[in-house]
């Protein structure tokens, strides 16, 4: 039953992030409209229809945390894998919005919230439960995977001082293996071990850090690259074989789950952002996994397809084919598609909305 695709879950929530005081003062103007006490979106004759709709301003909220992302936490615990996606062109506030760039400011994104309650749900439980939690943090650029955790930076966090200055970032490219079992795993890519907060956002600020950016036209920031930060939660029963055993644990004795925390390349068009040459090779690979991507979440998220047993293309690109064990079964996808307002991003924004409107 558990394992039945209807159990599958995929939710798309728009967040419109507010207009720039830049954009104000180059004369930009909003182009969308929530239609109040709705999630539908119109711009110009367009209307879409979301799961949710977060716009304003502010740090994301703590609605589309509770909404969105608390749901796949409570999974987590209960063993099952999580992806939480950001999709959205170049300067759209997906990094804003997921938090996977603690520095920046004082923006406490989703990542946060995240690690938050996951550490006072392990206060709550640890006299029952024994937690083990580990991240990893890799990158995708040009279809070729990089460890954004070498083991540099494990030696300094297990010193001490949680952050490593004199790591040299993604030596060893790291491979994709198959198991026979058809789990997905990568061999090579660091998984730090970590038992505070603090350590796992040492971890965060090291992986941001050793992130691949390129100045574009577009923004002097914008991230070619497709970066996820994974949080490992394995837990023991302590009290296995006891009368008073943990109901929650359901007679198991040890369970393990993902969750995958999905800050995706700009989702803009190459000849947008003003790419040539090598720029531009890397934005026909980055947008391989985005159409990937599309097409695999468009095709759990249609129950027809599932019922009918269609193939779902999880092998077309490293993205997929990374994220397979936690799209599709019983585990829930959540993608925020992220969006500016202003009128003269028009042309992308109806792209993400039609993106994510497929894979709704
Ligand atoms: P992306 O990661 O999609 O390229 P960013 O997250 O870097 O975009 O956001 C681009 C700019 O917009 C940043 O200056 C960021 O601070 C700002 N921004 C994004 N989302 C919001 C928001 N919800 N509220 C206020 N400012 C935002
Ligand atoms: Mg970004």
């Amino acid at each position: 039953m558990e394992n039945s695709p209807e159990n599958c879950n995929v939710k798309v929530a728009l967040h419109i992030r507010p207009l720039l005081k830049q954009e104000r003062r180059n004369g930009g103007e909003e182009c969308l409209d929530v239609v109040p006490g709705t999630a539908q979106v119109l711009m110009g004759s367009h209307s879409f229809i979301f799961d949710h709709i977060y716009g304003g301003g502010g740090s994301p909220s703590s609605k589309m945390f509770d909404e969105c992302v608390a749901p796949l936490l409570d999974d987590l615990f209960q063993g099952y894998n999580g992806t939480v996606i950001a999709y959205g062109q170049t300067g759209s506030g997906k990094t804003y919005t997921m938090g996977t760039a603690p520095k920046e400011g004082c923006n406490r994104g989703l990542i946060f919230q995240v690690m938050n309650t996951i550490f006072n749900k392990i206060e709550t439980l640890k006299d029952q439960i024994e937690f083990q939690l580990h991240c990893s943090y890799i990158e995708i650029l040009k279809e070729e995977v990089r460890d954004l955790l070498d083991s540099a930076v494990i030696d300094k966090l297990e010193t001490g001082d949680g952050h490593p200055e004199n790591a040299v970032p993604g030596k060893l490219p790291v491979q994709i293996r198959k198991a026979s079992d058809g789990a997905v795993s990568l061999s090579g890519s660091t998984e730090v071990s970590v038992s505070t907060q603090k350590e796992m956002t040492a971890c965060l600020e090291q992986g941001c850090a050793n992130r691949s950016t390129a100045a574009t036209d577009m923004n002097s920031q914008s991230s070619r690259s497709h970066a996820i930060f994974t949080i490992i939660l394995e837990q023991k029963d302590k009290n296995r074989g006891d009368t008073n055993s943990n109901d929650n644990f359901g007679g198991e004795e040890y369970k393990c789950a993902k969750l995958h925390m999905v800050d995706l390349a700009g989702s803009e068009r190459a000849k947008r952002a003003g790419s040539e040459g090598v720029r531009l090779k890397e934005g026909i690979q980055i947008n391989k996994g985005l159409l990937a991507l599309g097409n695999v979440i468009s095709a759990l998220g249609d129950d027809k397809k599932r019922k009918e047993g269609l193939h779902i293309p999880y092998r077309d690109s490293k993205l997929t084919r990374l994220l397979q064990a936690s799209l599709g079964g019983n585990c829930k996808t959540v993608m925020i598609a992220c969006v500016s307002p202003a009128d003269f991003n028009a042309e992308e924004t109806l792209n993400t909305l039609k993106y994510a409107n497929r894979a709704r």
